[in-house]
């Protein structure tokens, strides 16, 4: 279509504006992202109170009410609001939110310090960068923008509140749950944008949302095997760790029923028609029909995706082996760690009757040393997930946006439970190997990602908030 040299000119100037505005707010963000990493909050011990008084600091600055909660000494959150309308037709608060806290660091498997912040050819490399730091000057940003519309007249429709809170890293009992059970009132919402989910680019450089909307349950069961125990120059038959041996190897080549929730029949459905593979985007309709023969068939070529097996079922992994006590002592046991994943739903009481049944000795015993408790998944039929798809539209317009159930555990599953309607996101698009670094080595955020990111955030909030 050709345009007249004027109008062209106009509509050249006005998609100008917004870019240069947008270039200064990533300089911005980027300034905040780097001293925020520099303030080391290693958990544990955690320390995340000096990052909750740098990150209340930026709100007081921009005149945003914030306040620092103290769950113990050097330990904390930031809960900041900006206010809505009030009255019968205000809408209830949503929440943006994140964790200051980060996992430790082999500091010897980094090329540069992990405490740093060091950029290089426009890609962020440190401790926090994409977990979950960088969403948390994300959603600060978002709420600067909300401000600006509430300096220039606007009412937001509701309040929206951003939570920085510590300990997500190791369980959370300094963080969500501390706010949850001591500060209530402060978190009081309808919905919440927390870390979770993914922007993945995939092979063909198309990109998709996976917006985490139920997570698996994580369980510890014990294995103990028992036999004689004795000299070890007198073999004896029904050796504990023998025993034990053959008992892995049936827990090993167990796979529990492919069992499909609403969430991941929508998560293949949605899939399937942007996947680059042909033959697995065909699996993924056929996991995705209800068919039984045709699951059964899609299931089996999605196997070699580990990450697509883990949500189409209940994940056993052995993580600890223990036993004997010297070289020549025959010990009258032996014990193996599960980590076990339920689904949503499932019950873990009915994977360990069916490992029983595998293992099938016994003088093989299941304990379950730590029970997980499962929470709501969330619909996708909702004012909050219309409005993630219009806002990744809006920053590119071929983007989908598929519900995703996330085998990894989050704060959500509090929230959830506490009836706040919690959706997860990682708003900057990476690649697999950049995805695969969190919690790793060389954590990276590219700078280009992270401006898509604050869009993206930026569009979710105003969507939701503004009137
Ligand atoms: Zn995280």
């Amino acid at each position: 279509m050709r345009l007249p040299v004027l109008v062209a000119l106009t509509l050249l100037l006005a998609g100008n504006a917004p870019a240069q505005a947008d270039d200064a707010i990533l300089r911005e963000a980027t300034q905040q992202l780097q001293a925020l990493i520099r303030i080391n909050t290693t958990n544990p011990p955690g320390n995340e109170l000096a990052a909750a008084r740098f990150i209340d600091s930026l709100f007081k600055a921009d005149g945003i009410e914030s306040q620092v909660f103290e769950s113990a000494p050097g330990r904390g959150a930031v809960v900041a609001r900006i206010r809505g309308r009030t009255g019968t037709t205000a809408k209830s608060p949503i929440i943006l939110m994140g964790h200051m806290d980060v996992v430790g660091v082999q500091r010897d498997q980094w090329t540069v310090d992990p405490f740093a912040a060091i950029i290089t050819d426009g890609v962020l490399t440190g401790r926090g960068a994409i977990d979950d730091k960088g969403m948390l000057i994300a959603n600060l940003q978002a709420m600067k923008a909300l401000q600006r519309r509430v300096r220039a007249g606007t009412t937001l429709s509701r309040d929206v509140i951003f939570v920085a809170n510590a300990d997500e890293e190791a369980g959370g009992d300094f963080g969500m749950g501390w706010l949850l059970k001591n500060h209530p009132d402060a978190i009081r919402a309808e919905y919440a944008l927390n870390e979770g989910g993914r922007t993945r680019i995939m092979s063909n450089g198309k990109k998709y949302v996976a917006l985490q909307m139920a997570e698996k349950v994580s369980h510890v069961v014990t294995v103990t095997a028992n036999g004689p125990d004795g000299h070890a120059s007198i073999p004896l038959d029904g050796n504990a760790i023998a025993r034990l041996g053959r008992a892995l190897a049936a827990i090993g080549a167990h796979r529990e029923p492919t069992v499909l929730t609403p969430v991941t029949t929508r998560f293949f459905a949605s899939l399937a028609g942007i996947w680059p593979d042909a033959a697995q985007a065909r699996a993924m309709s056929d996991v995705a029909s209800g068919d039984a023969a045709r699951v059964t068939r899609g299931a089996e070529v999605l196997r070699a995706i580990p990450t697509l097996d883990a949500v189409l079922r209940t994940g056993i992994s052995p993580t600890i082996i223990e036993g004997g006590i010297r070289s020549n002592v025959i010990p009258r046991d032996a014990k193996a760690t599960l980590n076990i994943r339920t689904l949503p739903g499932q019950s873990i009481d009915s994977t360990v009757a069916r490992l029983q049944r595998a293992v099938n000795d016994p003088r093989v015993t299941f304990t379950i040393s730590s029970r997980g408790t499962d929470s709501p998944a969330m619909s996708a039929e909702n004012e909050f997930f219309a409005a993630v798809e219009r806002a990744a539209k809006r920053v590119e317009p071929s983007i989908v946006v598929v519900p995703y159930l996330s085998t990894g555990a989050t704060d959500s599953a509090d929230l959830r439970r506490a009836g706040i309607k919690a959706y997860g996101l990682l708003p900057f698009p990476l690649e697999m190997p950049d995805e695969e670094r969190m919690h790793g080595n060389d954590e990276r955020l590219p700078l280009s990602a992270f401006g898509f990111g604050i869009r993206f955030v930026t569009g979710i909030a105003e969507q939701l908030a503004l009137p």
